[in-house]
Protein backbone atom coordinates (compact mmCIF):
# COMPACT_ATOMS: atom_id res chain seq x y z
CA UNK A 1 0.00 0.00 0.00
CA UNK A 2 1.62 3.39 -0.95
CA UNK A 3 0.07 6.11 0.98
CA UNK A 4 0.17 9.89 0.23
CA UNK A 5 0.10 12.54 2.40
CA UNK A 6 -0.38 16.01 1.70
CA UNK A 7 1.06 18.53 4.47
CA UNK A 8 4.10 18.31 6.08
CA UNK A 9 2.73 20.00 9.13
CA UNK A 10 2.46 18.37 12.95
CA UNK A 11 -0.59 15.73 11.74
CA UNK A 12 0.98 14.82 8.37
CA UNK A 13 4.63 14.04 9.98
CA UNK A 14 3.41 12.03 12.34
CA UNK A 15 1.36 10.18 10.02
CA UNK A 16 4.28 9.42 8.20
CA UNK A 17 5.56 8.62 11.00
CA UNK A 18 2.82 5.78 12.31
CA UNK A 19 2.65 4.31 8.80
CA UNK A 20 6.40 3.82 8.34
CA UNK A 21 6.02 2.02 12.00
CA UNK A 22 3.52 -0.29 10.38
CA UNK A 23 5.52 -1.05 7.38
CA UNK A 24 3.32 1.10 5.28
CA UNK A 25 4.77 3.13 2.31
CA UNK A 26 3.91 6.98 3.09
CA UNK A 27 4.84 10.26 1.10
CA UNK A 28 4.42 13.23 2.54
CA UNK A 29 4.17 16.59 0.22
CA UNK A 30 4.65 19.56 2.21
CA UNK A 31 4.67 23.21 0.33
CA UNK A 32 7.23 25.00 1.75
CA UNK A 33 10.97 24.42 0.40
CA UNK A 34 12.46 24.77 4.09
CA UNK A 35 10.64 24.22 6.79
CA UNK A 36 11.55 26.42 9.54
CA UNK A 37 10.98 26.75 13.01
CA UNK A 38 7.56 28.72 13.29
CA UNK A 39 5.22 29.49 15.24
CA UNK A 40 5.74 30.08 19.28
CA UNK A 41 4.23 27.60 22.54
CA UNK A 42 1.84 24.43 21.88
CA UNK A 43 0.96 22.36 24.66
CA UNK A 44 0.66 18.55 24.16
CA UNK A 45 -1.52 16.80 26.48
CA UNK A 46 -0.58 12.91 27.71
CA UNK A 47 -2.47 11.06 25.11
CA UNK A 48 -0.49 12.67 22.33
CA UNK A 49 2.77 12.30 24.43
CA UNK A 50 1.80 8.47 24.73
CA UNK A 51 2.03 8.65 21.11
CA UNK A 52 4.94 10.29 20.27
CA UNK A 53 6.88 8.26 23.13
CA UNK A 54 5.76 5.27 21.43
CA UNK A 55 7.35 6.68 18.08
CA UNK A 56 10.71 6.82 19.80
CA UNK A 57 10.50 10.29 20.02
CA UNK A 58 10.79 11.01 24.37
CA UNK A 59 14.56 12.16 23.90
CA UNK A 60 14.08 15.03 21.84
CA UNK A 61 10.76 16.52 23.44
CA UNK A 62 11.68 16.06 26.95
CA UNK A 63 15.18 17.38 26.12
CA UNK A 64 13.31 20.47 24.61
CA UNK A 65 9.74 21.06 25.84
CA UNK A 66 9.08 21.39 29.45
CA UNK A 67 6.44 19.24 31.67
CA UNK A 68 4.14 20.51 32.79
CA UNK A 69 3.05 20.60 36.67
CA UNK A 70 0.01 22.01 36.82
CA UNK A 71 -2.88 23.97 35.09
CA UNK A 72 -4.63 26.86 37.15
CA UNK A 73 -7.52 28.84 36.57
CA UNK A 74 -7.32 32.41 38.12
CA UNK A 75 -9.40 35.15 38.58
CA UNK A 76 -9.14 38.92 36.62
CA UNK A 77 -8.10 39.79 40.10
CA UNK A 78 -5.03 37.29 40.22
CA UNK A 79 -7.08 35.12 42.32
CA UNK A 80 -7.00 30.91 42.30
CA UNK A 81 -10.26 29.48 41.19
CA UNK A 82 -8.75 26.29 40.62
CA UNK A 83 -5.76 24.35 40.16
CA UNK A 84 -4.85 20.45 39.47
CA UNK A 85 -2.05 18.67 38.89
CA UNK A 86 -1.04 17.34 34.89
CA UNK A 87 0.77 14.59 33.45
CA UNK A 88 3.59 12.55 35.38
CA UNK A 89 2.05 14.48 38.55
CA UNK A 90 -1.56 14.16 38.35
CA UNK A 91 -0.75 10.11 38.51
CA UNK A 92 -0.70 9.68 34.43
CA UNK A 93 2.47 7.26 33.13
CA UNK A 94 3.50 9.81 30.35
CA UNK A 95 4.11 13.95 30.70
CA UNK A 96 2.03 17.03 29.01
CA UNK A 97 4.34 19.16 27.51
CA UNK A 98 4.44 22.57 26.34
CA UNK A 99 7.40 23.17 23.36
CA UNK A 100 8.13 25.87 21.26
CA UNK A 101 5.98 24.88 17.88
CA UNK A 102 8.62 25.51 15.43
CA UNK A 103 11.34 23.45 17.56
CA UNK A 104 8.12 20.16 18.01
CA UNK A 105 7.86 20.57 13.83
CA UNK A 106 11.98 20.24 13.59
CA UNK A 107 11.97 17.25 15.72
CA UNK A 108 9.17 15.70 13.40
CA UNK A 109 10.62 16.44 10.44
CA UNK A 110 13.96 15.53 11.16
CA UNK A 111 12.65 11.73 12.30
CA UNK A 112 10.29 11.63 9.41
CA UNK A 113 13.49 12.37 7.21
CA UNK A 114 15.99 9.77 8.82
CA UNK A 115 13.14 7.61 8.49
CA UNK A 116 11.68 7.59 5.46
CA UNK A 117 14.42 9.74 3.37
CA UNK A 118 13.41 11.04 -0.51
CA UNK A 119 9.74 10.54 0.72
CA UNK A 120 9.98 13.73 1.72
CA UNK A 121 9.36 15.97 -0.45
CA UNK A 122 9.43 19.89 0.36
CA UNK A 123 8.54 22.43 -2.52
CA UNK A 124 5.29 20.25 -3.24
CA UNK A 125 2.08 22.42 -3.25
CA UNK A 126 -1.18 20.33 -3.60
CA UNK A 127 -3.07 21.63 -6.36
CA UNK A 128 -5.54 18.87 -7.40
CA UNK A 129 -6.82 15.14 -7.40
CA UNK A 130 -8.28 12.57 -9.44
CA UNK A 131 -9.22 9.13 -8.68
CA UNK A 132 -8.76 6.44 -11.48
CA UNK A 133 -11.36 3.41 -12.35
CA UNK A 134 -9.01 1.00 -11.13
CA UNK A 135 -9.29 3.22 -7.78
CA UNK A 136 -5.89 4.78 -7.55
CA UNK A 137 -5.42 8.06 -7.01
CA UNK A 138 -3.19 10.55 -8.07
CA UNK A 139 -2.15 14.24 -6.99
CA UNK A 140 -0.46 16.88 -8.99
CA UNK A 141 1.93 19.22 -7.15
CA UNK A 142 2.67 22.82 -8.04
CA UNK A 143 5.48 25.02 -6.89
CA UNK A 144 3.66 27.44 -4.47
CA UNK A 145 4.59 30.81 -5.98
CA UNK A 146 5.24 30.38 -9.31
CA UNK A 147 2.26 27.27 -10.57
CA UNK A 148 4.52 25.85 -12.37
CA UNK A 149 3.85 21.84 -12.33
CA UNK A 150 6.19 19.97 -9.88
CA UNK A 151 4.99 16.50 -9.88
CA UNK A 152 2.45 14.15 -9.96
CA UNK A 153 2.13 11.17 -7.68
CA UNK A 154 0.36 8.35 -7.97
CA UNK A 155 -0.94 6.27 -4.49
CA UNK A 156 -3.60 3.97 -3.01
CA UNK A 157 -4.61 6.81 -0.41
CA UNK A 158 -4.50 10.13 -0.52
CA UNK A 159 -4.66 12.37 3.65
CA UNK A 160 -5.20 15.71 3.65
CA UNK A 161 -3.60 17.13 6.70
CA UNK A 162 -2.62 20.50 4.64
CA UNK A 163 -3.74 22.53 7.89
CA UNK A 164 -6.31 25.47 8.70
CA UNK A 165 -6.72 26.72 4.99
CA UNK A 166 -6.64 23.12 3.58
CA UNK A 167 -7.12 22.89 -0.15
CA UNK A 168 -8.10 19.42 0.17
CA UNK A 169 -10.83 20.76 2.42
CA UNK A 170 -12.19 23.22 -0.49
CA UNK A 171 -11.25 20.22 -2.64
CA UNK A 172 -13.79 17.67 -0.76
CA UNK A 173 -16.46 19.95 1.05
CA UNK A 174 -15.96 22.98 -1.58
CA UNK A 175 -19.72 24.06 0.61
CA UNK A 176 -17.43 24.47 3.66
CA UNK A 177 -16.36 27.96 3.14
CA UNK A 178 -13.85 30.24 5.42
CA UNK A 179 -15.74 29.85 8.49
CA UNK A 180 -17.81 33.06 10.93
CA UNK A 181 -15.65 35.33 12.58
CA UNK A 182 -16.53 35.34 16.08
CA UNK A 183 -15.64 38.96 17.21
CA UNK A 184 -12.93 37.26 19.33
CA UNK A 185 -8.44 38.00 19.02
CA UNK A 186 -5.83 35.74 20.04
CA UNK A 187 -2.44 37.33 20.08
CA UNK A 188 0.93 35.13 20.84
CA UNK A 189 4.06 35.52 21.63
CA UNK A 190 7.22 34.82 24.29
CA UNK A 191 9.60 36.44 26.39
CA UNK A 192 12.48 35.09 28.60
CA UNK A 193 11.26 35.97 32.37
CA UNK A 194 11.99 34.57 35.63
CA UNK A 195 10.69 31.30 36.49
CA UNK A 196 6.70 31.71 38.08
CA UNK A 197 5.04 29.46 40.67
CA UNK A 198 6.64 25.56 40.36
CA UNK A 199 8.14 27.02 37.03
CA UNK A 200 6.36 24.05 35.09
CA UNK A 201 2.88 25.93 35.73
CA UNK A 202 0.60 26.72 32.72
CA UNK A 203 -1.78 29.56 34.03
CA UNK A 204 -4.96 30.97 33.09
CA UNK A 205 -6.13 33.89 34.19
CA UNK A 206 -9.50 36.54 33.21
CA UNK A 207 -12.65 35.07 31.45
CA UNK A 208 -12.93 33.71 28.04
CA UNK A 209 -13.41 37.29 26.32
CA UNK A 210 -10.56 38.66 27.84
CA UNK A 211 -8.38 35.81 29.01
CA UNK A 212 -4.30 35.28 29.34
CA UNK A 213 -2.98 32.26 29.17
CA UNK A 214 0.98 31.55 30.25
CA UNK A 215 3.11 28.66 30.33
CA UNK A 216 6.81 28.08 30.31
CA UNK A 217 8.13 26.06 27.51
CA UNK A 218 11.68 25.48 27.07
CA UNK A 219 13.70 22.98 29.60
CA UNK A 220 17.11 24.81 28.35
CA UNK A 221 15.72 27.71 29.83
CA UNK A 222 14.73 25.89 32.90
CA UNK A 223 17.91 24.45 33.47
CA UNK A 224 19.81 27.50 33.20
CA UNK A 225 17.30 28.92 35.95
CA UNK A 226 15.30 31.12 33.36
CA UNK A 227 11.70 30.45 31.98
CA UNK A 228 10.85 31.06 28.16
CA UNK A 229 7.26 32.46 28.83
CA UNK A 230 4.95 31.59 26.37
CA UNK A 231 1.52 33.84 26.53
CA UNK A 232 -1.53 34.41 24.24
CA UNK A 233 -4.03 36.89 25.02
CA UNK A 234 -7.63 36.20 24.07
CA UNK A 235 -10.14 39.44 23.58
CA UNK A 236 -13.33 40.27 22.27
CA UNK A 237 -13.01 43.41 19.86
CA UNK A 238 -15.54 44.75 17.53
CA UNK A 239 -14.60 43.52 14.35
CA UNK A 240 -18.06 44.74 12.83
CA UNK A 241 -17.86 41.21 10.94
CA UNK A 242 -14.52 41.97 8.93
CA UNK A 243 -11.50 39.76 9.68
CA UNK A 244 -8.42 38.79 8.20
CA UNK A 245 -8.26 34.83 7.07
CA UNK A 246 -6.19 33.13 9.99
CA UNK A 247 -2.34 33.26 9.23
CA UNK A 248 -0.38 31.86 12.20
CA UNK A 249 2.44 34.12 11.13
CA UNK A 250 1.09 37.31 10.64
CA UNK A 251 2.34 40.35 13.34
CA UNK A 252 -0.09 41.79 15.62
CA UNK A 253 -0.32 45.61 17.17
CA UNK A 254 0.24 45.12 21.26
CA UNK A 255 -1.90 48.71 21.73
CA UNK A 256 -4.67 46.65 20.92
CA UNK A 257 -5.12 44.67 23.73
CA UNK A 258 -2.49 45.88 26.72
CA UNK A 259 -4.79 48.49 27.74
CA UNK A 260 -7.15 45.67 28.85
CA UNK A 261 -4.73 44.16 30.64
CA UNK A 262 -2.72 47.29 32.30
CA UNK A 263 -3.49 46.30 36.04
CA UNK A 264 -3.04 42.51 35.73
CA UNK A 265 -0.06 42.65 38.01
CA UNK A 266 -0.44 40.19 40.15
CA UNK A 267 2.17 39.23 42.90
CA UNK A 268 3.00 36.02 41.19
CA UNK A 269 3.12 37.10 37.81
CA UNK A 270 3.41 40.61 36.20
CA UNK A 271 1.65 40.01 33.12
CA UNK A 272 1.67 44.00 31.65
CA UNK A 273 5.60 43.13 32.14
CA UNK A 274 5.21 40.07 29.96
CA UNK A 275 3.00 40.98 27.50
CA UNK A 276 5.71 44.55 26.88
CA UNK A 277 8.69 42.91 27.07
CA UNK A 278 7.70 40.45 23.94
CA UNK A 279 9.63 41.13 21.10
CA UNK A 280 7.38 39.75 18.18
CA UNK A 281 3.19 39.49 18.65
CA UNK A 282 1.43 37.53 16.45
CA UNK A 283 -2.10 38.04 15.31
CA UNK A 284 -4.61 35.12 14.90
CA UNK A 285 -8.45 35.27 14.51
CA UNK A 286 -10.61 32.77 16.56
CA UNK A 287 -12.68 31.69 13.25
CA UNK A 288 -15.94 28.86 14.25
CA UNK A 289 -16.10 26.27 11.91
CA UNK A 290 -19.26 24.14 11.58
CA UNK A 291 -17.82 20.68 12.44
CA UNK A 292 -17.84 18.71 8.72
CA UNK A 293 -20.77 15.96 7.82
CA UNK A 294 -18.03 14.11 6.11
CA UNK A 295 -14.31 13.83 5.69
CA UNK A 296 -14.11 10.81 3.27
CA UNK A 297 -14.54 10.77 -0.37
CA UNK A 298 -13.03 7.88 -2.31
CA UNK A 299 -9.66 7.05 -1.43
CA UNK A 300 -9.04 10.85 -0.22
CA UNK A 301 -9.88 12.08 3.36
CA UNK A 302 -8.81 14.95 5.82
CA UNK A 303 -7.00 15.03 9.00
CA UNK A 304 -6.03 17.54 11.69
CA UNK A 305 -7.15 21.04 11.10
CA UNK A 306 -7.70 20.25 7.61
CA UNK A 307 -10.70 17.75 9.24
CA UNK A 308 -11.73 19.87 12.20
CA UNK A 309 -10.55 23.51 12.28
CA UNK A 310 -11.21 24.52 16.27
CA UNK A 311 -10.63 27.52 18.42
CA UNK A 312 -7.31 27.39 19.93
CA UNK A 313 -8.52 26.56 23.18
CA UNK A 314 -7.96 23.56 25.44
CA UNK A 315 -4.37 22.71 24.24
CA UNK A 316 -6.28 20.39 21.38
CA UNK A 317 -5.19 21.59 17.74
CA UNK A 318 -1.94 19.95 17.78
CA UNK A 319 -2.47 16.69 19.99
CA UNK A 320 -5.70 15.61 18.36
CA UNK A 321 -4.04 16.01 15.03
CA UNK A 322 -1.48 13.43 16.59
CA UNK A 323 -4.52 11.78 17.57
CA UNK A 324 -5.89 11.42 14.03
CA UNK A 325 -2.22 10.41 12.78
CA UNK A 326 -2.38 6.94 15.40
CA UNK A 327 -6.26 5.94 13.89
CA UNK A 328 -5.79 6.08 10.35
CA UNK A 329 -2.49 4.25 10.67
CA UNK A 330 -4.08 1.42 13.04
CA UNK A 331 -6.97 1.21 10.70
CA UNK A 332 -5.09 1.40 7.61
CA UNK A 333 -2.46 -1.54 9.17
CA UNK A 334 -5.46 -3.42 10.25
CA UNK A 335 -8.92 -3.62 8.01
CA UNK A 336 -9.38 -5.82 5.61
CA UNK A 337 -9.33 -3.55 3.05
CA UNK A 338 -8.78 0.57 1.85
CA UNK A 339 -12.68 1.73 2.41
CA UNK A 340 -13.14 -0.04 5.48
CA UNK A 341 -9.96 1.27 6.98
CA UNK A 342 -10.99 5.02 5.75
CA UNK A 343 -14.50 4.42 7.02
CA UNK A 344 -13.29 2.70 10.64
CA UNK A 345 -10.95 6.12 11.10
CA UNK A 346 -13.84 8.34 9.98
CA UNK A 347 -15.98 6.56 12.29
CA UNK A 348 -13.74 6.92 15.25
CA UNK A 349 -12.07 10.21 14.98
CA UNK A 350 -14.94 12.80 13.50
CA UNK A 351 -17.26 12.47 16.34
CA UNK A 352 -14.58 12.52 18.78
CA UNK A 353 -13.30 15.51 17.46
CA UNK A 354 -16.73 17.15 16.61
CA UNK A 355 -17.69 17.50 20.33
CA UNK A 356 -14.24 19.43 21.16
CA UNK A 357 -15.11 21.75 18.17
CA UNK A 358 -18.46 22.23 19.93
CA UNK A 359 -17.00 22.31 23.25
CA UNK A 360 -14.51 24.80 22.33
CA UNK A 361 -16.83 27.25 21.06
CA UNK A 362 -18.28 27.10 24.64
CA UNK A 363 -14.95 28.00 26.07
CA UNK A 364 -14.31 24.21 27.03
CA UNK A 365 -12.49 24.00 30.34
CA UNK A 366 -12.28 27.47 31.30
CA UNK A 367 -16.03 27.96 31.15
CA UNK A 368 -15.29 28.07 35.58
CA UNK A 369 -13.67 31.18 34.62
CA UNK A 370 -16.76 32.80 33.09
CA UNK A 371 -19.22 31.16 35.60
CA UNK A 372 -17.06 33.33 38.59
CA UNK A 373 -16.66 36.78 36.14
CA UNK A 374 -20.59 36.03 35.82
CA UNK A 375 -21.28 35.77 39.56
CA UNK A 376 -18.56 37.64 41.19
CA UNK A 377 -17.67 40.50 38.57
CA UNK A 378 -16.26 42.41 41.42
CA UNK A 379 -14.00 40.18 43.17
CA UNK A 380 -14.28 37.78 46.11
CA UNK A 381 -13.33 36.30 49.51
CA UNK A 382 -14.26 33.46 49.87
CA UNK A 383 -14.02 31.77 46.11
CA UNK A 384 -16.84 28.47 47.92
CA UNK A 385 -19.26 31.49 48.23
CA UNK A 386 -18.99 31.64 44.53
CA UNK A 387 -18.61 28.49 43.12
CA UNK A 388 -18.97 24.76 44.74
CA UNK A 389 -15.66 22.68 44.53
CA UNK A 390 -18.27 19.97 42.84
CA UNK A 391 -19.11 22.34 40.26
CA UNK A 392 -15.11 23.51 39.03
CA UNK A 393 -14.60 19.45 39.65
CA UNK A 394 -17.64 18.43 37.27
CA UNK A 395 -16.03 20.95 34.35
CA UNK A 396 -12.98 20.15 34.48
CA UNK A 397 -13.47 16.19 34.51
CA UNK A 398 -15.90 16.28 31.84
CA UNK A 399 -14.25 18.01 29.28
CA UNK A 400 -11.26 15.40 30.12
CA UNK A 401 -13.65 12.88 29.17
CA UNK A 402 -14.94 15.39 25.90
CA UNK A 403 -10.97 16.02 24.79
CA UNK A 404 -10.49 12.05 25.45
CA UNK A 405 -7.07 12.31 28.17
CA UNK A 406 -9.35 10.66 31.30
CA UNK A 407 -6.29 8.96 33.36
CA UNK A 408 -7.73 5.60 32.89
CA UNK A 409 -7.74 5.83 29.01
CA UNK A 410 -4.68 7.42 28.74
CA UNK A 411 -2.84 4.96 31.01
CA UNK A 412 -3.94 2.04 29.42
CA UNK A 413 -2.07 -0.07 27.74
CA UNK A 414 1.15 1.94 29.10
CA UNK A 415 3.85 0.08 30.76
CA UNK A 416 5.86 1.56 33.49
CA UNK A 417 8.78 1.27 30.84
CA UNK A 418 7.20 3.94 29.33
CA UNK A 419 6.86 6.15 32.55
CA UNK A 420 10.04 5.47 33.01
CA UNK A 421 11.45 6.44 30.01
CA UNK A 422 10.06 9.81 29.91
C1 LIG B 1 3.52 28.36 10.63
C2 LIG B 1 2.62 27.82 11.68
C3 LIG B 1 2.72 28.30 12.99
C4 LIG B 1 1.87 27.81 13.99
N1 LIG B 1 2.00 28.28 15.27
C5 LIG B 1 1.25 27.74 16.26
C6 LIG B 1 1.45 28.16 17.62
O1 LIG B 1 2.27 29.02 17.93
N2 LIG B 1 0.66 27.58 18.59
C7 LIG B 1 -0.28 26.63 18.28
O2 LIG B 1 -0.94 26.12 19.18
N3 LIG B 1 -0.47 26.23 17.00
C8 LIG B 1 0.26 26.76 16.00
N4 LIG B 1 0.08 26.35 14.69
C9 LIG B 1 -1.04 25.41 14.41
C10 LIG B 1 -0.74 24.00 14.81
O3 LIG B 1 0.51 23.58 14.33
C11 LIG B 1 -1.86 23.14 14.26
O4 LIG B 1 -3.11 23.64 14.72
C12 LIG B 1 -1.83 21.73 14.73
O5 LIG B 1 -0.53 21.29 14.92
C13 LIG B 1 -2.55 20.77 13.76
O6 LIG B 1 -1.61 20.29 12.82
P1 LIG B 1 -1.90 20.13 11.27
O7 LIG B 1 -0.87 19.19 10.78
O8 LIG B 1 -3.32 19.83 11.01
O9 LIG B 1 -1.63 21.58 10.67
P2 LIG B 1 -0.28 22.38 10.53
O10 LIG B 1 0.67 22.04 11.61
O11 LIG B 1 -0.69 23.79 10.38
O12 LIG B 1 0.36 21.83 9.17
C14 LIG B 1 -0.19 22.01 7.87
C15 LIG B 1 0.94 21.90 6.85
O13 LIG B 1 0.40 21.82 5.54
C16 LIG B 1 1.18 22.62 4.68
N5 LIG B 1 0.34 23.00 3.53
C17 LIG B 1 -0.63 23.94 3.49
N6 LIG B 1 -1.20 23.96 2.26
C18 LIG B 1 -0.58 23.02 1.52
C19 LIG B 1 -0.73 22.55 0.18
N7 LIG B 1 -1.67 23.04 -0.65
N8 LIG B 1 0.08 21.54 -0.26
C20 LIG B 1 1.02 21.01 0.57
N9 LIG B 1 1.20 21.40 1.85
C21 LIG B 1 0.40 22.39 2.32
C22 LIG B 1 1.63 23.78 5.55
O14 LIG B 1 2.78 24.42 5.04
C23 LIG B 1 1.89 23.08 6.89
O15 LIG B 1 3.21 22.62 6.98
C24 LIG B 1 0.88 26.83 13.68
C25 LIG B 1 0.77 26.35 12.36
C26 LIG B 1 1.63 26.82 11.36
C27 LIG B 1 1.52 26.28 9.94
Amino acid sequence: MKVLIVGGGIGGLVTALELHQRGIEAHVFESVNEPAALGVGINLLPHAMKNLIQLGLQEPLMATGIQTKDLSFFSKHGKLIWREPRGLDAGYKVPQLSIHRGELQMILFRAAQKRLGARIHTGHHFKDYRETPDGRVVATFVNRKTGAGVAEADGDVLIGADGIHSAMRAKLQPQAGAGVWSGMMFWRGAAVTEPFLSGRSMIMAGYPDRKVIVYPMSQRHFDQGQSLTNWAVDFMVDRSGHFNPEDWNRHGDRSEFLPAFADWRFDWLDIPDLLQRTETVYEYPCVDHEPLERWTFGRATLLGDAAHPMRPMGSNAGSQAIRDARAIADALASAPNIDSALAAYENERRPATTRIVLSNKLSGPERVMQMVEDRAPNGFDDLHTVITEKELQTVADDYKQIAGFDRESVNAGVGDDLRRSA
